[in-house]
């Protein structure tokens, strides 16, 4: 028998399995939902097992448990880490839900439930297609790990320490994260970068309380003003960063770079009206996905000081206080670019003030080369799929699993989800094509056949 054949002969059982993992409510981020993340974890190490998979456990950290299994039995192949999170976030508001969140119900070829998109439905029907190629055909061509964490909803706390102490059991040659987007229905899509992270406040001090501008308005320095000032000095009206330094390590985009992004479908008009804006704007000489996808931005997200009630109040406010963040893209380091703006804004602030940068930690980019031997297989499976080629996208957001693993296990990894971006993610009536079941199930059968 084919493990095709096996997928199909079991698929009504298979389904009746997404719809139990999914009715545990294994939320993260709530402490009395604690002993069900346990029981995920467990029911998932149980699932592993039956699968045929060897060494199913729990690795204990300081959070919730990760879940790990492997199969060794090829020896001089390569390893394969395949990685998920069992783990969903939490459900409210719980009236907008049309069925109950952890009592999955499937309505139109699709299943309504929790964590069905993101990602237990990933995981599982991954699992069995382990099941269905050990029990149709005895055994993988690689060496297959898993590792499935429970704190991803969360930012994914304690998985370094957790790698980092089973460096040698998670030791591989390749990652594929089931965490991840198609690009829609019929079309596929690589993901090769995310944008890292840079978090500043500025604090700019004046008098020691605020004091009346027309006895001292004259001679003293306005914190504000001096804060607009500083402000204004970040970037140019459109948007390019005049920090000193700021883009010397952003890699350029190559010819391959620019022709991926191009060939993106990407309708200026609609993010337009999607957002309400009369014009986009940004920095010169690239095009707006460019820009959203593979240039680093400097935000400044709040802004505060002085007066703000009714009518008006003849003060010099005693401080002013801003918070920036910056978007980051290899191969920027969050912390040389927050000492490098702090420098800046001691450079360009104005006398009679005094001013203080508080830096917090960042996030580092992540940048993936399409060529990578583990996104050439992902892209043979995808093509094989979809039937036509995937598109390379990237993302303006950061997913700290990534850097993460290409730092404690130095391998990067590629990402095949088959979740689609109206599936209501952390949304009510969050759901899963049972057509992306199918084709999650047949995209891992294939790439574990293709090495
Ligand atoms: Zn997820």
């Amino acid at each position: 028998m084919s493990w095709q054949t096996y997928l199909s002969n079991n698929r009504t059982r298979f389904i009746q399995e997404l719809i139990d993992f999914i009715s545990i409510p294994s939320i993260s981020a709530l402490p009395q939902h604690k002993d069900d993340v346990r029981r995920a974890a467990e029911w998932l190490k149980t699932r592993l097992d039956t699968a045929g998979m060897n060494h199913a456990m729990l690795i204990n950290t300081a959070g919730h448990p990760a879940v790990y299994a492997d199969w060794l039995h090829a020896p001089d192949k390569p390893t394969i880490l395949l990685y998920g999170h069992y783990d969903v976030q939490p459900v409210d508001p719980l009236d907008q839900w049309v069925s109950p969140p952890f009592e999955p119900q499937i309505r139109d070829g699709k299943i309504y439930g929790r964590g069905a998109s993101d990602d237990k439905g990933n995981i599982i029907a991954t699992v069995q297609t382990l099941e269905a190629i050990l029990r149709a055909t005895g055994k993988f061509d690689v060496n297959v790990k898993c590792i499935f964490e429970g704190e991803e909803e969360i930012g994914s706390p304690t998985l370094g320490p957790a790698i980092a102490q089973h460096r040698d059991l998670l030791a591989c040659d390749h990652i594929f994260s089931m965490d991840g987007l198609q690009w829609g229905e019929h079309a596929a899509g690589i993901l090769v970068g995310l944008k890292g992270m840079a978090k500043l406040q500025i604090n700019v001090f004046g008098p020691k309380t605020d004091q009346h501008s027309g006895l001292f308005g004259a001679t003293i320095q306005n914190p504000t003003t001096a804060l607009a000032h500083i402000l204004a000095s970040l970037r140019s009206p459109e948007g390019k960063v005049l920090v000193n330094g700021f883009y010397a390590d952003v890699r350029p985009l190559t010819d391959q770079d620019r022709a991926h992004l191009a060939a993106v479908p990407f309708d200026s008009i609609a993010i337009q009206r999607t957002v309400g804006v009369t014009a986009l704007s940004g920095e010169p000489g690239y095009s707006p996905l460019e820009r959203m996808w593979a240039r680093p931005t400097l935000d400044v997200n709040g802004i505060w000081g002085g007066f703000q009630g009714a009518g008006s109040k003849t003060i010099i406010p005693a401080s002013a206080h801003a918070k920036i963040t910056c978007r980051l893209v290899a191969d920027q380091n969050p912390e040389h670019i927050a000492d490098l703006i702090e420098t800046h804004i001691h450079h360009h602030t104005p006398p009679g003030v005094r001013v203080e940068v508080e830096k917090s930690s960042g996030a580092h980019p992540f940048l993936m080369s399409p060529d990578h031997p583990s996104n050439i297989l992902v892209q043979d499976v995808l093509s094989e799929l979809y039937g036509s080629d995937p598109y390379y996208v990237r993302v303006g957001g950061s997913v700290p699993v990534y850097a993460v693993f290409e730092r404690e296990l130095g391998v990067q990894p590629a990402t095949m989800g088959f979740t689609l971006e109206d599936e209501q993610l952390h949304a009510p009536n969050e759901f899963w094509r049972l057509e992306s079941f199918d084709r999650c199930q047949m995209a891992y059968g294939i790439l574990l056949h293709e090495f």
